[in-house]
């Protein structure tokens, strides 16, 4: 130890070569601390569901089974959480698949308007039902990027999720794409609630949520832009977000777009 050496040092003997090693823990500590956060959160986020599908199983067993009206309406409980706990579990291992696998997605020039148009169109029935419109783009050019055909249309699924989740009745999504400076980007706005601008920066962690309560009724997982991110990160990508309160929130992405080797010497 540094004590020793200089007890062992003799006044006017040459001072013998001493190597130093510091190892900055602060990044190891901050990375530890943010995964045990991560487990802390899984185990309360699996837990809440449980514990509510326990208690609906253990009123019936003490004797709501006998009253159908009861029985049903517990049932129908226990069927809502355990559809909380099945979409947890699905996006937790989106998550962990995209965090730890190198080659999670087959990355190849997929035409991007593809998995859009494909993504908003699971998502009609839903909008008819809370009376909002879906405004797309009409058809356009093929735009390539380097990407993954399912990898993109999760990530518009989520987004449209969220705007549908976040909008009222009455209101409008729309969603578009276009090519600019060298960058395919695509914009899905809704006209819902907002976000605060405190909240914004925080909104892409995991299990982050501006109203927990109000997220989880509308059956979020808090998950979901977690794993947006992510994958635009995966794709070479980027996302931001714009937004003002009771007015709506933008999402815009933007993915390298790629030109094909026989279009560019066309030019
Ligand atoms: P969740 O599953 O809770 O929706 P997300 O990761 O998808 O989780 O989103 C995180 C939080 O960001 C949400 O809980 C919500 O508070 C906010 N949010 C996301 N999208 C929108 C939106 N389009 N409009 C308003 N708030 C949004």
């Amino acid at each position: 130890s540094r004590i020793a050496f200089i007890a062992s040092r003799l006044p006017g003997e040459p001072c013998p070569g001493v190597v130093l090693v510091l190892h900055d823990v602060t990044e190891l500590r901050r990375l530890e601390q943010i995964r045990s956060e991560f487990v802390s959160n899984v185990g309360h986020e699996l837990k809440t569901p449980l514990a509510a599908i326990q208690a609906c199983t253990e009123t019936l067993l003490d004797g709501a089974i006998e009253d159908p009206k009861h029985a049903h309406h517990f049932l129908a409980q226990i069927t809502e959480h355990g559809d909380r706990l099945h979409k947890l579990i699905i996006d937790l291992m989106e998550l962990a698949k995209i965090e730890s696998e190198e080659d999670a997605f087959h990355l190849e020039n997929i035409d991007i308007g593809i998995p859009i148009q494909e993504a908003i169109d699971e998502h009609y029935p839903v909008a008819h039902g809370k009376q909002i419109s879906l405004i797309t783009n009409p058809t356009i050019d093929e735009l390539l990027v380097k990407a993954d055909h399912d990898g993109i249309r999760t990530i518009i699924n989520n987004l449209i999720d969220n705007a549908l989740n976040y909008t009222p009745t009455g209101g409008e999504i729309k969603i578009g794409w276009k090519a600019s400076e060298g960058n395919v980007v695509i914009e899905i706005s809704d006209s819902g609630i907002g976000i605060e601008p405190r909240h914004l920066e925080r909104i892409f962690e995991r299990f982050y949520r501006v109203d927990t309560a109000r997220a989880r009724a509308a059956g979020g997982t808090g998950l979901g832009l977690a794993i947006v991110k992510h994958l635009c990160n995966y794709f070479s990508g980027s996302i931001s977000v714009r937004s003002e309160l009771n007015q709506g929130s933008t999402f815009t992405l933007r993915f390298p777009q790629v030109e094909e080797p026989n279009r560019l010497s066309t030019h």
